[in-house]
């Protein structure tokens, strides 16, 4: 039985930059669903009692199986959204080893938030923008829908959600701005760094 996470702040924290409003239906109505969804769909088989991570890898690509993979990949990816996601007064800034990291594998930080905004914005449709490693280095990468990095090898350091009803309630059609939005204010450099 797969529960919802407790969210790692209060439904009003991310104001202004997501509203209270937003979390209320992100989290409580589409996260809520995908992990009720997913419980539904694996009662009684041999995924009841696996990990999040081994059913999504176990059902990748299974056409047959397409509706467990999209619930518990969307299960997954929200989690580490809101992982990813920290209120602070003044933003948060990369630790000294991630921001190594960041310079070698894109130059500076500045290039780093150019290159992950492209990505998120280059996705057509519903999908998700990332950080991802593959071990050694870091790199940027978009999927689409609920696809995520682990189907790929590569493990997830930060999620950007950006289908529509992680935005639209407070930017609309306006998806760079809320990706200028959260990566100027709300990255938890500390999950990155604890998941490296
Ligand atoms: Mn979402």
């Amino acid at each position: 039985m797969f529960t919802l996470m407790s969210l790692p702040f209060d439904q009003t924290a991310l104001e202004p930059h997501i509203s209270s409003r937003t979390i209320e239906f992100h989290y409580g109505k589409h996260h809520q669903a995908y992990v009720d969804n997913l419980n539904k769909l694996v009662a009684g088989t041999e995924l009841e009692t696996e990990t999040l991570e081994n059913i999504i890898t176990k059902t990748a690509g299974k056409p047959e199986q397409a509706a467990i993979f999209n619930n518990a990949a969307q299960t997954f990816n929200h989690n580490i959204f809101w992982s990813c996601l920290k209120p602070t007064v003044t933003p948060m800034t990369p630790s000294a080893e991630v921001l190594e990291m960041i310079n070698t594998s894109f130059g500076s930080l500045d290039e780093f938030f150019v290159e992950l905004k492209k990505v998120a914005l280059k996705q057509f449709g519903s999908g998700w923008a990332w950080l991802v490693t593959d071990g050694s280095k870091l790199q940027v990468m978009k999927t689409a829908n609920g696809d995520n990095p682990l189907t790929h090898n590569l493990k997830p350091l930060f999620a950007l959600d950006i289908w529509e009803h992680s935005y639209y309630l407070d930017y609309q059609n306006k998806r760079a701005d809320f990706v200028d939005a959260v990566l100027a204010n709300l990255i938890n450099w500390d999950y990155i760094h604890q998941n490296l």
